[in-house]
């Protein structure tokens, strides 16, 4: 098997004397859609976070393409290949479309035009809406949004905080359907989702968070067939 693009050993994450995170480790590797399932405040995003250089771990080591980023900046890890989509999308809703696109690839040079103008192919609602505010999107042309703009700093690991959130089952397809094909672009694709049963049957391999730690990890389509998983654990049937 391919060595992991992307993999944490043993972090913990605390706030103030609030400990979030204890002992979790998880690899992810290169072309895999990965998925971190689990109920409200499991400690899903600070996972992503440490993962995205947003949130330093208390204790633990996080490699991507084998070096040590533990202690790596955020800006650092977007010109590195690893770009985050934050939970509440994180548009500047007084830019436009266009100048919100723009600011994903800040760091991409010549680049930059050739990247923005592949968004609007791959999303036609955001060129023709890209002269407007981004606040007068919709929720869902929104997220689109926030995809893109990552997406256009070419990201060889994208990772994903709740994407479906807040969406209308319509809109949560349509969601679903580009990180399908984001995937299949060979983009390597971590996922937080409330959604559990929507992300594991579209990930590689999935990691049931419960209280901080790690409860169950293993093949998204096993986790999905089993059960007691899925009631115990993520408070569906
Ligand atoms: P959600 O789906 O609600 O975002 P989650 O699984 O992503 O949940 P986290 O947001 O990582 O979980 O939160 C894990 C725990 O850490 C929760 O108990 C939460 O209240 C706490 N927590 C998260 N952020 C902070 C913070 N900035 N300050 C204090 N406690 C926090």
């Amino acid at each position: 098997m391919s060595e992991p693009i992307l993999s944490a050993d043993g972090l913990h994450i605390t706030y103030g004397h609030v400990e979030a995170v204890r002992n979790v480790s998880l690899e992810v590797h290169p072309g895999t859609l990965v998925t971190l399932v689990g109920a409200n405040g499991a400690g899903k995003t600070s996972v992503l976070n440490a993962l995205s250089g947003l949130q330093r771990p208390r204790r633990g080591t996080i490699k991507f393409k084998g070096n040590d980023i533990t202690r790596w900046p955020a800006h650092r890890l977007v010109k590195a290949g690893l770009v985050q989509v934050p939970e509440g999308r994180e548009i500047l809703g007084t830019l436009t479309v266009a100048e919100n696109l723009t600011l994903g690839g800040w760091h991409r040079g010549n680049s930059l035009r050739r990247n923005v103008d592949r968004m609007y192919e791959r999303f036609p609602v955001l060129e023709e809406r890209k002269k407007l505010q981004a606040g007068a999107l919709s929720g869902g042309e929104q997220q689109m949004l926030a995809i893109a703009r990552a997406l256009v700093a070419e990201p060889e690991v994208l990772l994903l905080d709740e994407p479906s959130m807040g969406l209308a089952p319509k809109i949560v397809n349509e969601v679903f359907t580009v990180i399908e094909q984001i995937r299949h672009t060979g983009t390597t694709v971590v996922l937080v989702e409330q959604n559990a049963k929507r992300a594991l049957a579209a990930a590689d391999y999935g990691y049931v968070m419960e209280t901080g730690e790690v409860s169950y990890s293993g093949a998204g389509q096993e986790l999905l067939a089993n059960e007691s998983i899925i009631e115990a654990y993520l408070g569906i049937s």
